[in-house]
């Protein structure tokens, strides 16, 4: 068997279309959705990522507020911002590029973000909104892997999913959605035994451990839907998942590629929070 593949790319460019027309029609409002982006310091990979979603947003009609500040900006200093920004009626959604540098609390710095602007969804208000299954921002790259399989039409009502990971921003509210969605949730981490015997139960997958080759063909149920969010590279310094792609895909029913798959929803549903916080106010 070959797996279907789901491609992030394609549903990404589908639900931007959604997005650019939501922003055309605030914008024809006078309400034009914004969202700030900060960056502190010069992270390579911080910088290619916010690089990207002004990009994204420039796409689509969202108004990006770029700020740029050195890496020895006093933690007091992007707090005042943060408060500012909040106080901004044209500014829809605040994102703090992380890491930050170490002499800055990034729990302080993500709690100063007004839970009605924290479009990335790390606060501890919009976990617990999460946890409580109340409205409220959710973490982009879950919210993203849900589309993924949401876009197969496959029903997760009464189905096991396993997500391998239990990070704060991925693993953890990746069950929660799940479980909204009314599967039974398994949630692997380093300490569990066994993976192989959970993920071999699995009707859907979610790898999102940081490891490539995590999970083999041998740990795949055929015909399970499986999402790969990890991001690594291989011997030869391409990208590549957590899932031994070439294999997995021969048993597998649907499977997400590296690159093109979870990492394009990210910032599509970071897009998706804004317009939403738009549209809230
Ligand atoms: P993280 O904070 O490092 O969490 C990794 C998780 O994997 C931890 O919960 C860890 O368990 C678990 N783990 C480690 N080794 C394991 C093993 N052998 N078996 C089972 N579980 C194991 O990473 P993250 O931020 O969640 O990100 C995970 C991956 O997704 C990374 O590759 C990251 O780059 C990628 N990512 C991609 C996107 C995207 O847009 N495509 C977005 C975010 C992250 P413990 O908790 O026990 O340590």
């Amino acid at each position: 068997m070959t797996a279907q593949l789901i491609s992030g790319t394609l549903l990404s460019q589908q639900l931007r279309v959604d997005v650019a027309q939501r922003a055309a029609a605030l914008t024809a409002k006078g309400k034009q959705p914004g969202l700030a982006v900060i960056l502190v310091g010069e992270d390579p990979a911080s910088q290619v990522y916010v690089r990207n979603k002004v990009k994204a947003c420039a796409d689509t009609g969202i108004r990006s507020v770029f700020e740029k500040y050195e890496a020895t900006l006093p933690e007091a200093q992007l707090l005042a911002r943060i408060e500012a920004l909040n106080n901004d009626p044209s500014v829809h959604g605040i994102l703090v590029q992380m890491p930050l540098p170490k002499h800055i609390d990034p729990q302080k710095v993500i709690g100063a973000i007004s839970t009605a602007k924290d479009v990335d969804g790390y606060s501890v208000l919009s976990a617990g909104e999460l946890l409580a299954g109340l409205p409220g921002f959710r973490p982009c790259t879950p919210y993203g892997c849900m589309k993924l399989i949401e876009s197969t039409g496959y029903n997760l009502r009464g189905k096991h999913a396993v997500v391998i990971g239990r990070s704060n921003t991925v693993g953890k509210p990746m069950g929660l959605l799940l479980l909204q969605a009314n599967a039974t949730v398994t949630i692997c981490h380093s300490a569990t035994p066994d993976l192989g015997y959970h993920t071999r139960q699995a009707d859907v997958v979610v790898a999102a451990v940081g490891r490539r080759n995590t999970l083999t063909a041998d740990m795949v149920k055929p015909g399970a839907i499986v999402i790969d969010v990890g991001m690594n590279r291989d011997d030869e310094g391409k990208l590549c998942g957590d899932v031994d792609f070439a294999n997995v895909k021969e048993v597998a029913g649907y499977i997400t590629p590296v690159p093109g798959g979870v990492g394009p929803m990210t910032i599509t549903m970071l897009l998706v929070n804004t317009i939403e916080s738009a549209e809230r106010r």
